[in-house]
């Protein structure tokens, strides 16, 4: 008998891990469909005469998850890319002369808070203690799972883990039960903002992301951090992954309930036993499917919170900068009304938080010779009206901040600009509303309250990516691939 035919959409990170999967485990035959002419999704990376810019994540965070993703085809990130830990992890810029360098090493870091708060260092221990235990029983267990029924969750074991996981505590309340100093509360609550909400929408659950930050550390890949997709996609293609770029799909065709086919904007028709969709969920369930076979309504898509959306510039400089790290988070600005421009009354905010990278500092392959890579993002609510003039703007207010704080001049030593935001976003990917990084990780959108990874109208289809399990972000979307993986492979006995 032939081999059934797996059909993956999209070369993100998820699509890839878990075509990677189904190759190497599956007695299946997988081709993968992108519709970008380069693969990486949100993770592309695009080069202007000696610049090389990575166009989305520039944070490479829980290391482990890339050793065990690597591990299971027996290979390590080592064999793909070279890796640095970043010290400091990064700076947060409280305002001028107001900057606070995070050192890596633990007892520095210890020392640093106990010098801003007296008491903080045994507060930390205690927090730090606990984080360690919800990351372990996290990222080692809960996010592997499927979701799809609650009685994944019901053993006693498991249940008495989540008691202790601070479920149902917000982030906020859980940071302040430690640390009262507003510099370090804001410390604490800056790694839920890569989960898409503030930290009074966050489950203190996720302080696992702070262990992440502290314990684990902040990572470089040399050459950027494509250099992750450089390696998966050369070992899919080893696993036999077959690639087809420019392939767009534009519908997947379902008869009696089961998908046979799909047709690409070129108008080839592809055949399949069995579907992936990687892409934006909403945009399969809605855009690719005739509407008797969309899992979710318009008006359910509609109430979720999704993750913002962004401004960024890519910039090539012309100079070495200097008073710049390379992550730095501009916090000198209160964040309160910036997160109800975002979550609660959505509009372009009046005084934006921003970050800045600047991977040259760590990597002099990423621009030419005494010359800089420097790379803005200011989070946005998604779906806001986008048009070159409020880009400009936006440009024209974070440079002043940036200029004044670092006491440098920098716009005229601008050789290279390119912007991107909510309209590049939905025609690059398909994004909805524009979106950067999914959906929120809030708790009614947590396991069994995400869009599922089954489809439920369509007997062969099913979902990966940062808008389903486990949730956005680069560990979380390469862990999803895995768990789809292995359910096609349980529920098709591949
Ligand atoms: C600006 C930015 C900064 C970020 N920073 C970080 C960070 O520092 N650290 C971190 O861990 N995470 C970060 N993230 C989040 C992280 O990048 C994402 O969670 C992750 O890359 C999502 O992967 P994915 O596979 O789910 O989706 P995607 O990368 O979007 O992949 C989906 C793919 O599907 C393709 N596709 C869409 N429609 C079709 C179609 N009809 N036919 C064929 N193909 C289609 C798309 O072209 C795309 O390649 C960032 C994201 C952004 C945007």
């Amino acid at each position: 008998m032939s081999k059934k035919h797996v059909v993956v959409i999209g070369s993100g990170f998820a699509g890839l891990s878990a075509a990677t999967h189904l190759a190497d485990k599956g007695n299946c035959k997988v081709t993968l469909l992108e519709k970008n002419n380069s693969p990486g999704g949100r993770a592309r990376k695009f080069e202007h005469q000696g610049f090389v810019f990575d166009m989305g994540p520039s944070w490479y965070w829980m290391p482990d998850v890339f050793e065990t993703y690597f591990a299971h085809f027996g290979k390590k990130p080592a064999d793909y890319y070279d890796l640095i830990r970043l010290d400091p992890s990064y700076a947060v810029i409280y305002g001028e002369q107001d900057v606070l360098d995070i050192p890596a090493n633990l007892d520095e870091f210890k020392a640093m808070l106990e010098g801003i708060e007296p008491g903080a260092a045994a507060n930390l221990d205690k927090f730090l203690a606990q984080a360690k235990y919800k990351y372990e029983v996290g990222i080692h267990d809960l996010v592997h799972r499927p979701s799809r029924s609650l009685f994944e969750f019901a053993s006693p074991r498991l249940l008495l883990d989540m008691m202790r996981m601070d479920i149902f505590q917000s982030m906020s309340k859980h940071v302040r039960s430690f640390f009262r100093h507003d510099k370090i509360v804001r410390l604490m609550e800056f790694p839920v903002l890569f989960l898409g909400e503030t930290a009074n929408n966050i489950p203190a659950l996720y302080s696992l992301m702070n262990y992440a930050d502290i314990a684990l550390g902040t990572w470089y890949p040399k050459k950027g951090m494509h250099e992750i997709i450089k390696g998966m996609v050369a070992l899919a293609e080893e696993k036999g992954v077959t690639f087809k770029y420019d392939a767009e799909v534009e519908k997947i065709e379902v008869t009696h309930g089961t998908a046979k086919s799909l047709l690409l904007r070129s108008g080839e028709r592809i055949e399949a036993d069995i579907i992936v969709a990687g892409a934006d969920y909403h945009h399969v369930d809605k855009h690719l499917l005739e509407p008797a076979y969309s899992n979710y309504s318009e008006e359910y898509w509609n109430k979720r919170v999704m993750a913002p959306s962004s401004l960024l510039f890519y910039l090539g400089v012309n100079k070495r900068l200097k008073n710049l790290r390379h992550h730095n988070l501009f916090f000198d600005e209160p964040l309160g009304p910036h997160a109800d421009a975002i979550y609660t009354n959505p509009r372009w905010p009046e005084k934006p938080l921003f970050y800045a990278s600047v991977p040259s500092i760590t990597d002099p392959t990423v621009a030419p010779e005494g010359m800089e890579n420097l790379f803005l993002l200011v989070p946005l609510a998604p779906d806001l009206e986008d048009t070159e003039a409020m880009r400009e703007k936006y440009f024209h207010m974070i440079l002043d901040r940036l200029e004044k704080i670092t006491g440098q001049e920098i716009r005229s030593h601008i050789v290279f600009k390119r912007s991107y935001a909510h309209n590049d976003f939905k025609s690059d990917y398909h994004a909805f509303k524009g979106n950067a990084y999914g959906l929120a990780n809030t708790l009614m959108q947590t396991a069994i309250l995400k869009p599922s990874l089954k489809s439920k109208k369509v007997r062969n289809l099913y979902y990966t990516g940062q808008l389903t399990v486990p949730g956005p972000g680069v560990p979380p979307s390469l862990i999803s691939g895995h768990v789809v993986a292995k359910e096609v492979m349980k529920e098709n006995n591949l």
